[in-house]
């Protein structure tokens, strides 16, 4: 018998407290790995940057993912070292991540559409090496390029024919890198607890804060939003991610996609609603996502353009709260099935989808619109937690408002190399993650987040929860998006005021919405003022911007995010 090791774990010594399964890391390059190998011609297709369909297949991106970690390494990328990405949701980016993941290095994916000092503070402090970008950005990485500090490598996401020239010399041909590869490199064997994607939250308050997901945290979340309750993909699924991979790595899909070999359509830079629509039903998409910005965009151009959503059989509204109406409009109208999902950043994001569950098919239909429009219920590997502000457990009553925190195997433990305190700010001794959502919790675990802690209005001790007032309102002829802030009252404290926009040639007055609401929401919820703009600001992850409508409109100040609870 061999004698032990002096490096030997306790379970290593005791045999008999060892399992006697294979150990085999969960890596993201596996994933590729799998699809390639069994289902190699399965297609990718996507719109591109130059402009035509591109067609492409599992076996042809795994190859070029190879070809990826290769050039990496001739250009002396190592392992743990971050390779920024600029780009649009195509297989060319695919490639990237899968390449960079794959040799190593931690692909992170940058938000095109932040304020050009965000970017140049994620990059200079993720220390990228390299930046994969593409065409379209080329004005703005020149803008920024002498403001990077760690950039050695600028690479377009092109081939030679479309480089710019006047850019060709200083600048990396994307197609030409891969050229010089033959595309048999071999893949790094990692720790899967190694960093392999990074990406950072939009940062409404403060600097943005980056979560540095790992191969394992990855590859769990891959496996898990596969299953029917979640995004439901298999073989068979032709998946269009119109969520950006540079919003929180288009919720899962990329990933999910190789894990069952289904078919994904990439949007490219186009995201407009005939686009969209076009390529649902000329690509058979039977699954897309996004957040409700893009959908109702997709309404507006099916009521008026005419025409239908294919094949498509599963549509999933996540990143803000999904109005009812919108729901209803997609499933009978259009006759797909919604899935309303919740997630964050800080969770690879997927936290709970509202798919019903066998108890709720006896319930009336509109009942079973409501728990549709509740943010869901969490997969196995999320748990969830109500919090009042002493920290003490709420019930699962349906009722009771507190803090929702989570954790499990794919939710983020500290921010990437946080200076100061805020590296575990938002994590307490338990691990539970304070999502900075407000929440309620059903007997069956139907959550339903009732407003972001720094959204929600205190009018006279009471809350009045922004969303549930959006929704109300979203459902009235005529108008197009609607948010609601909290402004100063010297009486109440706060008061709701619901600032709204209308459908092209709609002509809904704000006497129509005030008589809309007062059949739907209690008389002490009806908002103090509302007005009618010409149009809605967005986040960079195309979410309502609230921030921007209270500074223009001299609302309450933005409350701090560790705002009361009242149970
Ligand atoms: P950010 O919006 O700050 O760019 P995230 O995409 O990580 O970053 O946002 C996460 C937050 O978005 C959640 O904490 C929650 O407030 C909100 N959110 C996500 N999905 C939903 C949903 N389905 N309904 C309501 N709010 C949602």
């Amino acid at each position: 018998m061999r004698p032990p090791r002096n490096d030997m774990t306790d379970l290593e010594k005791n045999p008999a407290m060892t399992g006697s399964m294979q150990h085999w890391p969960l890596l993201i390059w596996k994933l590729i790995d799998h699809a390639a190998l069994n289902h190699p011609a399965t297609e990718i297709v996507t719109r591109t940057v130059e402009g035509p369909l591109h067609r492409s297949t599992w076996a042809q991106a795994h190859t070029r993912a190879k070809r990826v970690a290769g050039a990496l390494r001739a250009l002396g990328v190592q392992a743990g070292d971050r390779v920024g990405t600029l780009a649009w949701n195509t297989v060319r980016h695919l490639e990237c991540w899968y390449g960079i993941s794959g040799m190593g290095a931690v692909a992170h994916t940058i938000n095109p559409r932040l304020f050009v000092d965000q970017i140049v503070y994620i990059v200079n402090h993720a220390r990228d090496r390299v930046l994969f970008f593409d065409l379209s950005f080329v004005d703005l990485v020149r803008q920024i390029a002498p403001r990077l500090e760690t950039v050695e490598h600028f690479v377009i996401l092109t081939d030679g024919e479309h480089m710019p020239p006047q850019e060709a010399a200083r600048l990396l041909c994307y197609e030409d890198l891969l050229a010089m590869q033959n595309g048999d490199e071999p893949w790094a064997e990692l720790d899967e607890n190694s960093p392999a994607g990074l990406c950072y939250t939009s940062g409404t308050t403060g600097n943005p804060k980056g979560v540095l997901y790992t191969h394992r945290s990855t590859v769990l979340h891959a496996w898990s939003v596969c299953q029917p309750d979640l995004l439901g993909m298999s073989a068979r699924t032709s998946a269009l991610p119109v969520v950006p991979m540079f919003h929180a790595n288009a919720w899962g899909i990329p990933h999910a996609a190789a894990a069952v070999g289904a078919k994904l359509v990439m949007p490219g830079p186009d995201l407009a609603a005939p686009a969209l629509q076009r390529l649902i039903v000329d690509e058979r998409v039977t699954l897309t996502a996004a957040v409700p910005t893009v959908w109702l965009a997709v309404l507006a151009h099916l009521e008026r353009e005419g025409g239908d959503l294919g094949v498509l059989e599963r549509l999933i509204i996540g990143g803000a709260a999904a109005p009812p109406s919108m729901i209803e409009a997609f499933e009978q109208r259009y006759g797909v099935s919604v899935a309303h999902m919740w997630g964050a950043t800080e969770l690879s994001p997927v936290g709970s989808s509202g798919m019903l569950c066998a108890s709720a098919a006896a319930l009336s239909p509109a009942r079973q619109l409501e728990l549709k429009c509740t943010q869901g219920r969490a997969p196995f590997g999320v748990e969830m937690v109500l919090r009042d502000d002493e920290g003490r457990t709420l019930p699962r009553d349906g009722v009771q408002r507190g803090r929702l925190a989570v954790r499990g195997p794919w939710v983020v433990d500290r921010y990437f190399d946080s200076e100061g305190g805020h590296a575990r700010d938002r994590r307490d001794a338990d691990d539970w993650f304070d999502t900075g959502d407000i929440a309620t919790i059903d007997e069956r675990g139907y959550m339903r987040i009732v407003d972001r802690a720094k959204d929600v209005i205190k009018s006279g001790g009471e809350w009045i929860s922004s969303i549930e007032l959006e929704n109300a309102a979203m459902g009235c002829p005529g108008v197009a998006e609607v948010a609601v802030i909290g402004v100063d009252d010297p009486k109440w404290g706060e008061r709701p005021a619901m600032l709204l926009t209308r459908e092209a040639g709609a002509a809904v007055a704000q006497a129509d919405v005030k008589a809309w609401l007062r059949e739907r929401v209690a008389k002490w919820w009806m908002p103090e003022h509302v007005i009618f703009i010409e149009s809605m600001p967005h986040t960079a992850t195309g979410k309502i911007m609230k921030t921007a409508l209270r500074e223009q409109f001299g609302a309450a100040g933005s409350k701090p995010e560790k705002g009361g609870v009242k149970p």
